[in-house]
């Protein structure tokens, strides 16, 4: 992607300076009297930027794709368009969204404005950005204006899991503590709220990395696998380059967090700016996180801290191991104490669709993980079960992803993999060539849908079996989303 670089204040308050009542005015007479603002998309991000410009008493146009009457028939966003209508916002809807952007002093975006799923946008966003009008997001606008210390979580996967152990962990300290970014609200909402006695935990995905020029002050990479690279023209140096972004405007007197035993987020730790610290599953570190007796440490120059034992974590998977030292180390350097952040771990509640439970039906165990969208995430959910028999669900819309890594283990960990959907013929086919070394005994049907692939898997599994959906691609040819997608799964489990 080649992402806009211009910030909110380099050019918006270039032009515009506070007036006495608080409210931006132009610095020369002949503009208006308040700022234009436009808002392109509405939901969590773009109804938290439209407020944050009404606020600022900008003149607001929000911006969207879908027809009026559409949009106030919306079930999520028609009660958002009626709060913005209200509060003063004017819309421009349907298919002329995308013009007379060039009017507004500010442009603001959602993460997603520069992806695949809206191409008609790359034309009118270059032309504001080349006529220098500020493109901004949500998180560009919070990172410039946030008074609290603000520690953030990216990673290919695990990011929202360890985003929440260590909201958890911070908690149990004597700071106030909010934590949102990609998952869940959206920080500028709580902005004026905010002291530098607070602390912010913010999950960070690569598009929101991609606007801003400012890291956080501890930053952690959980670790890092093709993902996204649609958006990238293929190119996985791009998104990792995207992902680098949380260290790569660290100081000397900031933190990385950084996972040992990923190779790429290992080479970082020699050559960030930051203070590195590592944490690994796999290996004893003199300092950093790590498992040592089967127990998490983190070690920090004379400091050891003794914490919990792995077995006794609520989580299931070495994956999820992982997401415990990351934030075992986060909470360690944060200044909480040892038995605190023991007792977080151990009372994580583990989220819905990542590696969820869902029941037991004629011995057969059924588990969720439709947040898998990525081969790396369903990896480490099979690599949970070791020595299980495992009937595994995969399929969906491929992400165009590479499928190596994922074919050698399922025909090493599953009895049978159902493919589904949209992906169904490439995963077969990437499936059944796990390379040379591997002969493949493994059994592969094709399904057309989720509904078929679970009816086929009860019809052949047997006593002490898993069938585990975790689908490795995206759920957009059928549902919404990974959530519909998962709760989908459970109705057709409790049918049973
Ligand atoms: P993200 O927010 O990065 O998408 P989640 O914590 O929501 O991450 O988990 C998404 C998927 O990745 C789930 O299927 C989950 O089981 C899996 N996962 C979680 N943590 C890890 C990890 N450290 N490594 C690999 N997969 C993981």
């Amino acid at each position: 992607m080649s992402l806009p670089k211009m910030t909110y204040t380099e050019s918006y308050t270039e032009s515009y300076t506070e007036s006495s009542n608080g409210i931006l005015g132009p610095t020369s007479g002949a503009a208006r009297a308040t700022p234009s603002a436009v808002v392109i998309g509405m939901g969590v991000e773009g109804g938290s930027l439209a407020r944050y410009f009404l606020k600022q008493g900008a003149d607001v146009t929000v911006h969207h794709w879908m027809p009026l009457e559409e949009l106030e028939d919306d079930p999520q966003l028609g009660p958002q368009y009626r709060e913005l209508r209200a509060a003063g916002a004017s819309f421009s809807t349907g298919d002329a969204y995308l013009t007379g952007l060039t009017r507004h002093a500010v442009v603001g975006i959602l993460q997603s404005a520069f992806t695949y799923k809206y191409p008609e946008n790359r034309a009118a966003l270059e032309e504001v950005r080349d006529l220098g009008i500020p493109l901004v997001t949500n998180l560009s606008i919070f990172f410039e204006q946030c008074p609290a210390p603000m520690i953030g979580v990216t990673g290919t996967n695990g990011k929202s899991t360890t985003t929440e152990m260590v909201a958890g962990i911070l908690e149990r300290g004597s700071r106030q503590v909010w934590a949102g970014g990609n998952l869940g609200a959206s920080p500028l909402d709580v902005l004026d709220d905010l002291t530098p006695d607070d602390l912010v935990v913010l999950e960070l995905s690569n598009y929101q990395l991609e606007f801003l020029d400012e890291s956080p002050w501890l930053a952690a990479v959980t670790n890092i696998a093709p993902d996204h690279l649609v958006d990238y023209d293929g190119d996985y140096k791009a998104y990792k380059a995207a992902k680098r972004r949380i260290i790569d405007f660290q100081s000397r007197h900031d933190w990385a967090v950084l996972n040992h035993d990923d190779p790429i987020t290992r080479a970082w730790l020699t050559a960030c700016q930051a203070q590195p610290f590592p944490f690994s599953r796999q290996t004893t570190l003199e300092s950093g996180a790590c498992v040592r007796d089967d127990r998490i440490v983190v070690i920090r120059e004379d400091d050891e801290l003794r914490l919990c034992q792995v077995n006794a974590l609520p989580a299931r998977g070495g994956h999820n191991v992982e997401n415990a030292l990351c934030a075992a180390a986060i909470g360690a350097l944060s200044g909480i104490p040892g038995g605190d952040i023991a007792s977080a771990l151990l009372e994580y509640a583990p989220g819905e669709h990542r590696l969820e439970f869902v029941g037991e039906w004629s011995g057969i165990q059924f588990w969720n993980d439709s947040k898998s969208t990525t081969p790396a995430s369903t990896v480490a959910a099979l690599r949970a079960f070791p020595g299980r028999s495992l009937i595994l669900l995969a399929g969906g819309r491929d992400k165009g992803l590479p499928w190596g890594e994922l074919a050698r283990i399922i025909n090493e960990a599953c009895k049978e993999v159902i493919v589904f959907g949209e992906a169904r013929d490439t995963l077969a086919r990437a499936f059944a060539t796990p390379g040379a070394e591997l002969a493949t005994e493994l059994t592969i049907k094709k399904c057309a849908t989720l509904d078929e692939a679970v009816e086929t898997a009860i019809r052949d599994a047997g006593v002490g079996d898993i069938i585990l959906l975790s689908p490795a691609c995206t759920s957009f040819d059928a549902f919404d989303n990974y959530a519909a997608r998962g709760r989908h799964f459970k109705e057709l489990v409790s049918l049973l």
